[in-house]
C-alpha cells in the first residue's frame, strides 16, 4: 500500500500508519479508511454513505 492515504471527509493526506497508531481508523464495505483526527472519523462513522456519493465534496 502506498504510505498515503486520503481522508474522506476532508480530502487530507494522511499517513496510514500514523493514523492507525492513533486509533484514527475506521472499516467500510471492507475496506480500511483513514482520518486526519477524531472529528473526521466521527463524522464518517456517523454516515458512511455520504461520503461515497459522487456529489460530496471533501472539505475542511
Ligand atoms: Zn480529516
Amino acid at each position: 500500500m502506498a504510505a498515503k492515504a486520503k481522508d474522506p471527509v476532508c480530502g487530507m493526506h494522511v499517513n496510514p500508519e500514523v493514523a492507525r497508531a492513533a486509533g484514527l481508523t475506521a472499516e467500510h464495505g471492507g475496506e480500511e479508511y483513514y482520518f486526519c483526527g477524531r472529528g473526521c472519523r466521527l463524522e464518517f462513522l456517523d454516515d458512511p454513505k455520504r461520503f461515497f456519493s459522487p456529489d460530496y465534496v471533501p472539505s475542511m
